[in-house]
């Protein structure tokens, strides 16, 4: 984990940059896995397809599988909250490291990470991985001072190629004094919203699953009253909906969110893996990209996803979404993960930025190539993140 790049360059029948493509073209690179530059090749090129490393938006690299895990919302979440009591440090540490191989070994190169024990910052800031670690927060119950303590105690710098930020949980664990405090310390927040019924129902009469599981844990003040509206609205007046904000969810949004949502610049991420695990509807993905917001793809967590693999994302979105075309799925496993990051160098191929990037076997043209990624039917060749070749079964992945 600690052998720095060494320059290098690569030559390919089809470079996808982001939003363009190149034939013929040639990647060079730096020491330190900067791309020097991005032109047409005049000499042999490798009947390969460059595609940008994938961005794997929203993730809790520190959770493992949760044995028996239910499928409903609020039990699934008192499962794996009970599951994170009894397991030892370690045990949170090997399960980062696992996710960090498993996502290498399947393209992705940068991840927006959310650490709810400090556990995960270590191993993924010394890993090839770039994008941004958000420090969870909780607590319901927190007035101001304990808010801002908690926040101080919880910020966290910048280390290696980790950008970072906050994410207060979700509206339903976190107060609105630990919403203001985490707002005015980082400009990055990570926030689950309206995620299911149960949450909406909460927030508009203060009853529900929320209201008891709260209530369980004595973290439902006595002062209590429900702010009378759903979840989006709550965060647009608690003033956290600005353009570095990301979204994870939105399965349950109300009339007129949508509109708010684009106003404010905000991204969604959503995680067709979970989608799928607790058997949710589509959320209305190509209206939402209508209306112009940025929606990436995320793993989530080994909790509700089999897998650490942004290409079976890539292959269920698919399912999930067919008017979106694979040009469109891919720009949300890349460009637009950059963008949910506030990293918009990530998921796209430039000069300055990282050479992070996947190849894929050539087919008639850079289209066909990706279309026979994103449906299943061509793999991934190898992962390079900054310039540093991981073969999808490398000693380099092994020995991370
Ligand atoms: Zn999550």
């Amino acid at each position: 984990m600690t052998r720095q790049a060494t320059g290098g360059s690569l030559a390919a029948r089809f470079v996808v940059l982001g939003e363009h493509t190149l034939e013929h073209a040639e990647l060079c690179w730096d020491e330190r896995g900067c791309l020097r530059r991005v032109r047409r090749s005049r000499g042999p090129v490798r009947d390969v397809c460059v595609i940008p490393g994938l961005v794997d938006a929203h993730c809790h690299l520190h959770i493992d599988v949760v044995p028996g895990a239910p499928r409903r919302f609020v039990p699934w979440l008192g499962a794996v909250m009970a599951r994170r009591a009894t397991l030892p440090a370690a045990a949170e540490v090997a399960a980062t490291r696992t996710a960090i191989r498993g996502l290498l070994q399947s393209g992705t190169t940068a991840v927006g990470d959310i650490d709810a024990t400090g556990r995960a910052f270590a191993p993924l800031s010394r890993s090839p991985l770039a994008g941004r670690q958000y420090r969870e927060l909780t607590g319901f119950h927190l007035a101001a001072t304990a808010a801002r303590a908690l926040v101080h105690e919880r910020a966290l710098r910048p280390a290696g190629a980790l950008a970072v930020g906050l994410s207060p949980h979700a509206p339903y664990s976190v107060s609105p004094a630990l919403f203001r405090a985490a707002a005015s310390r980082s400009r990055h927040l990570a926030i689950h919203c309206a995620e299911v019924p149960e949450e909406q129902q909460f927030l508009r009469s203060g009853t529900g699953p929320f209201a008891e599981l709260l209530a369980s844990l004595g973290r439902l003040p006595a002062a209590f009253r429900a702010p009378g509206v759903g979840a989006v609205k709550w965060l647009e007046r608690l003033g956290v909906l600005r353009p570095t904000t990301l979204l994870v969810h939105c399965q349950e949004l109300e009339r007129g969110d949508v509109t708010r949502l684009a106003s404010a610049g905000v991204a969604i991420v959503v995680c067709p893996g979970t989608i799928e695990y607790f058997q949710r509807a589509a959320p209305p993905v190509p209206r939402w990209l209508a209306a112009g917001i940025p929606v990436a793809l995320g793993t989530d967590s080994r909790a509700s996803n089999p897998s650490w693999s942004m290409l079976d994302e890539l292959r269920r979105a698919a399912r999930l979404w067919p008017s979106l075309g694979p040009t469109q799925l891919l720009q949300l496993a890349t460009t637009n993960g950059g963008r949910a990051l506030d990293l918009p160098r990530l998921g796209r191929l430039g000069r300055g930025g990282r050479a992070d990037f996947c190849l894929l076997p050539a087919a008639n043209s850079a289209a066909a190539s990706v279309e026979a990624l994103v449906y299943g039917e061509a793999p991934v060749l190898a992962t390079y993140c900054a310039g540093r070749r991981f073969g999808t079964k490398s000693a380099a992945v092994a020995t991370l």
